[in-house]
């Protein structure tokens, strides 16, 4: 198995490292990974003037998994925007053909003040945000400006799912729900859009794949309002890229800090790009301040969708989980005047709690 390390800018090279740190510690469970580093975004422009040098992208293509850090950074601002750092991200995530984002929201309990919602609403939260990512709104064509009939400017553009689209990432809702609690939600508009009717209609002829998991539909409206109401009746949610992109931040939130939040965006064949879902964090950079859960936790995802290893990964969450629990912070998610530690310190944490389990 190999995995591309591509650590980007600001705190990215920081919370990598200690992803690493964690991978080194599992090898010799059965497991061979091989590791090698290139540069995205900011560093990518630096090295090679393009913020996805085609050296990253080669490597990206030929490794099982790539492990990405965060993009971006001031000193990058005043560049014209396809050579902006973020069109890195976007640029691999197209090119590998990652259609599927999986963003869990999980409330470890040692954490449920961190929230902005009521302990009592979040305790125990627990929920997975299947997101399509290559299609809907974003994608579809055509789109642009012009001149209305009055002369006046008009912005346009087109909501757009095939049915191979919608059954595609239905099914991967549903294989992850499968894991899970049995239970996926899908999410769309179905009372006002063609393009969710359609949605429905895919996602309801794919749930005969799956007589074992519970289907129910909602509209994304109401989703948004559940979601801060009681957050814990939902296991999976599946839905489109426009609507998922606003119901994950959302969720991302009832979870605490951004920086205890991974994710995996996977292809057909369950090759993923795992990275956390904050960005480079340049008021903190170089600081070791960081947050490196995130990346870790980004880590144990790999191990359950990529390297078909859900034992390690899980092993990579109890450490974690341990770890909380033992009051170790960093700042992002001290308690109010309480104690912190570093980027590093946090991240031989998690190495020295892997060690004390068999
Ligand atoms: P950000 O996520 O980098 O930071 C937002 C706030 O959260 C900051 O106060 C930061 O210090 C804090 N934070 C983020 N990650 C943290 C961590 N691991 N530990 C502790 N605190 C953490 O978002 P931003 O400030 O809006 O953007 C900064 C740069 O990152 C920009 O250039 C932006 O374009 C880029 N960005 C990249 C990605 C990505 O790489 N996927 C995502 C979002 C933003």
């Amino acid at each position: 198995m190999k995995s591309a390390v591509l650590p980007g800018d600001g705190i990215g090279p920081e919370i990598v490292a200690e992803a690493l740190k964690v991978l080194e510690r599992l090898r010799g469970n059965g497991i061979s990974i091989e590791t090698e580093v290139a540069a995205i975004g900011g560093a990518g422009y630096d090295v090679a003037g393009q913020p996805l040098p085609e050296a990253t992208l080669g490597l990206a293509r030929q490794a099982d998994a790539v492990l990405l850090g965060a993009v971006g950074g001031p000193r990058y601002d005043a560049l014209p925007r396809e050579l902006r750092p973020e069109r890195g991200i976007l640029a691999i995530r197209k090119a590998l053909g990652l259609f599927a984002n999986l963003r869990p929201a999980l409330l470890y309990p040692e954490l449920s003040d961190a929230s902005t919602l009521k302990a009592e609403v979040v305790a125990g939260l627990d929920l997975m945000i299947v997101r399509e990512l290559t299609g809907d709104i974003y994608f579809g064509q055509p789109r642009g400006r012009r001149s209305n009939a009055a002369g006046e400017a008009e912005g346009f553009d087109t909501m757009l799912y095939s049915a191979s689209e919608i059954r595609r990432i239905a099914r991967i809702g549903f294989e992850i729900a499968r894991k899970r609690d049995r239970r996926l939600c899908s999410v769309d508009k179905a009372n006002v859009l063609d393009t969710s009717i359609l949605w429905r209609e895919e996602v309801t002829a794919a749930a005969k794949g799956y007589p074992d998991v519970e289907l129910s539909h909602m509209y994304v409206d109401n989703a948004a309002m559940q979601l801060v109401r009681n957050p814990r009746q939902f296991d999976v949610i599946v839905t489109g890229n426009l609507f998922g992109d606003i119901l994950s931040d959302e969720a991302s939130m009832l979870a605490g800090s951004i920086g205890m939040l991974p994710s995996a965006s996977l292809d057909a064949n369950n090759k993923g790009l795992y990275e956390p879902i904050h960005g480079s964090a340049p008021d903190i950079a170089g600081q070791n301040k960081a947050n490196p859960l995130a990346t870790i936790l980004s880590l144990a995802m790999m191990f359950r969708y990529t390297f078909g290893r859900p034992d390690l990964g899980a092993r990579i969450e109890g450490a974690v989980r341990k770890v909380l629990g033992a009051g170790l912070r960093t700042a992002d998610i001290a308690l109010a005047g309480g104690p912190s530690i570093g980027t590093r310190q946090m991240g031989d944490a998690v190495v020295s709690a892997l060690s004390s389990y068999p």
